[in-house]
């Protein structure tokens, strides 16, 4: 069987027909043009899927879409990446107009399956995803089962609280880890001490005066003071959450993948240590926690997966 991965993003739209291997046999990679309106955004997704697919009419396609999604109805309920997407019935216009099965998830969600399927979590029954990139996304399996929540929209692990008195996170709430894992909640955190560490590396490493997550990364390797600080905060968030997804999912592997996860030699040691200091005793070392294999291709892997899971559901027992 081969599927078709959509990953809608805010700036691009990628897309591949993957075989059940994990072969891109085709792929596509268009602007998204989010100004141009849903309606010209769906029929361009349509347009993929027609030439990726070909004649075949046995390919089904994913899709994995940032922000809230109603899977069962196929709606993008509400996205922050694609304003005035309020209740949008993506999946079913998509559908209706290429005559295909059209299912969709989240995008974080979208990418545990993919490590399911095609990455770090083969074989693995109980395991949690995180997406360190512009804000933390996540995915926890369990018994190879998606966890979704009563209202579908459960499993939004970039928004555990490691602080109640930490900054103010989008979502309303304070000390979310995505204030600190994330490259919008590192950069605010670096605003708040550029008056105390105006010559720090991480302002001169911007690149166009644009803010990148690496840069704190590149810069603490360098001994530079502030990205010491946002390092060692990171280091905390990461460990705190992690402590509490092992406690609460007992899960074989955490798997990080996104932007953040590329510099994960520098931090996975320390992030284990501190994520140890927080889980019961009889749960300490029973977890690995490992950088996705996937890379780039991760959310398009993601999106596919999201059609094989459904059609070839996993049949092991609950425990
Ligand atoms: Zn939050």
């Amino acid at each position: 069987m081969n599927a078709i991965g959509v990953d809608l993003g805010g700036t691009n739209i990628k897309a591949a027909l993957v075989s059940e291997e994990g072969k891109f046999l085709r792929k596509k990679n268009v602007k998204t043009e989010v100004a141009s309106g849903k309606e010209k955004i769906a029929a361009k997704i349509v347009a993929i899927v027609e030439e990726l697919a070909e004649e075949d009419r046995s390919v089904s396609v994913g899709i994995g879409s940032p922000g809230s999604i109603d899977r069962k109805n196929g709606l993008v309920r509400f996205s922050p990446n694609l304003p005035d997407w309020l209740d949008f019935p993506l999946a079913r216009l998509v559908s209706e107009r290429s005559g295909r099965e059209v299912f969709i998830e989240n995008d974080a969600k979208a990418a545990a399956l993919g490590e399911k399927w095609f990455g770090e979590a083969r074989g693995c029954e109980s395991f949690v995803v995180l997406t360190l990139g512009t804000g933390v996304g996540g995915g926890a399996v369990t018994n190879g089962q998606l966890l979704i929540g009563g209202g579908g929209i459960g499993g939004e692990l970039g928004h555990m609280c490691v602080d109640p008195s930490g900054p103010l996170c989008g979502c309303g709430s304070h000390g979310c880890l995505e204030c600190y894992a994330s490259s919008s909640g590192m950069r605010k955190l670096v605003e708040e001490y550029r008056m105390r560490y105006p010559n720090s590396l991480i302002f001169r490493e911007q690149s166009g005066g644009q803010f990148e997550a690496v840069a704190v990364f590149s810069a603490y390797q360098k001994g530079d003071p502030l990205a010491e600080i946002i390092y060692g905060k990171f280091v905390f968030a990461m460990g705190v959450a992690i402590g509490s997804l092992v406690n609460i999912f007992n899960p074989e592997k955490i798997i990080l993948s996104g932007g953040i996860s590329s510099s994960a030699s520098l931090y996975l040691e320390k992030v284990k240590k501190v994520a140890n200091e927080h889980t019961i005793l009889s749960m300490m070392n029973s977890f690995e926690i490992v950088q996705s294999s996937l890379k780039e291709n991760a959310a398009i892997y993601g999106a596919a997966s999201i059609v094989f899971d459904r059609k070839q559901p996993h049949t092991s027992e609950v425990q």
